[in-house]
């Protein structure tokens, strides 16, 4: 059961509600965000909600009978907007496009990607500058040196950073050189890390684990809401199968059962869904009919040279033609 309070009641009038949740056998949890203030009721009984509803302080009650309650579409009226500032909105009746190099790598770089996502009017960059990498030996990303150089160049240009965060002790560094926070596929289940995400204040894109099912996804977000920030997006990233044809199967099923279910932005990463960059535009399309508000993909320069997941990664021609052509199938779908 979710509880809506009205805003700024008095401590008396909500310990009442508390005493009155808790009388009916439930336990109840206390949620206050930017956006709202909560008391999740956590219990199996059954009763007759009104007589909750009618306390004082109660703006609305509804029963949520899933494991997560907070994200859930059950309740909310309107699906979540998420707003970056200066016009850029992310969340259903939009479709996002966030596009840029698996790692950052130098200035270059970066004032490179930037002219070709304005050139397109696509305003957010995705880029790590720490990266959770299979081998230790393996590139690691540049640190918050590199998300400085990142941040400024963006900055000059207009355009919103999306960067993996890998770590709880890296979120304050950070806080003020990112519009979004990624949580990786491996840190999908980081608790401690979605714990203090919800306490950020900062848009957060959650990707699913390498073998995460969707209730594990939707559990995981519903700790970063539970903790204060409503600001999440889930993102599909591919899961592992037995399948060697391709790094992983992007599960598109995901994008219609999730948009069910919750009522959180659905975002695509088509990239390391398939992990071979001529197969990355057909991908794309088939997440843009199935229902995702954005998609995330790699792009370089020279995908060749990239420092990491080149083999994932679209040139600025094929990433201009897939721009092009995600925008069609968006306006086809919103015609149907
Ligand atoms: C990435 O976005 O570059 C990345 C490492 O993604 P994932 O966590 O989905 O593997
Ligand atoms: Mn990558």
């Amino acid at each position: 059961m979710i509880i809506q309070l009205q805003q700024g009641i008095p401590a008396t009038v909500k310990e009442n509600i508390l005493q009155q949740v808790k009388s009916v056998g439930f336990k109840a949890n206390e949620v206050q965000t930017q956006e709202g203030h909560y008391i999740v009721g956590i219990g199996k009984k059954d009763f007759d909600i009104r007589t909750l509803g009618q306390l004082p302080g109660v703006a609305d009650i509804h029963r949520v009978s899933d494991e997560y309650k907070l994200i859930s579409r059950k309740w909310k009226v309107n699906p979540t907007l998420i707003d970056l500032g200066d016009g850029v909105q992310i969340g259903e009746g939009t479709f996002s496009i966030m596009a840029g190099p698996c790692s950052i790598e130098n200035e270059k770089q970066i004032e490179l990607v930037v002219q070709h996502l304005k050139e397109n009017n696509v305003k957010i960059m995705r880029g790590g500058v720490f990266k959770p990498r299979s081998s230790p030996y393996a590139f690691r990303g540049l640190g918050l040196e590199g998300l400085r150089m990142f941040h400024q160049i963006c900055r000059e240009n207009g355009i919103k950073i999306i960067t993996e965060v890998m770590q709880v002790s890296q979120i304050e560094d950070m806080l003020d050189f990112v519009d979004v926070f990624q949580v990786g596929a491996r840190n999908s289940q980081n608790f401690n890390l979605l714990d203090a995400l919800g306490e950020a204040q900062k848009p957060v894109l959650l990707k699913r684990g390498i073998s995460g099912t969707i209730e594990e996804l939707l559990q995981a977000a519903e700790y970063i809401f539970s903790n204060g920030n409503e600001k999440i997006m889930l993102c599909e990233r591919g899961i592992r199968s037995y399948e060697t044809a391709y790094r992983n199967v992007l599960d598109l099923n995901a994008i219609p059962v999730l948009k069910a279910k919750t009522h959180l932005p659905v975002i695509v990463d088509p990239s390391h869904g398939i992990g071979l960059r001529d197969h990355v535009e057909p991908m794309s399309l088939a997440a843009v009919m199935a229902g995702a508000d954005g998609v995330i993909y790699e792009t370089h320069q020279k995908p060749e040279e990239a420092f990491s997941d080149g083999q994932q990664t679209v040139n600025f021609k094929e990433s201009e033609r897939l721009i092009k052509r995600m925008r069609q199938a968006f306006e086809l779908r919103e015609r149907f």
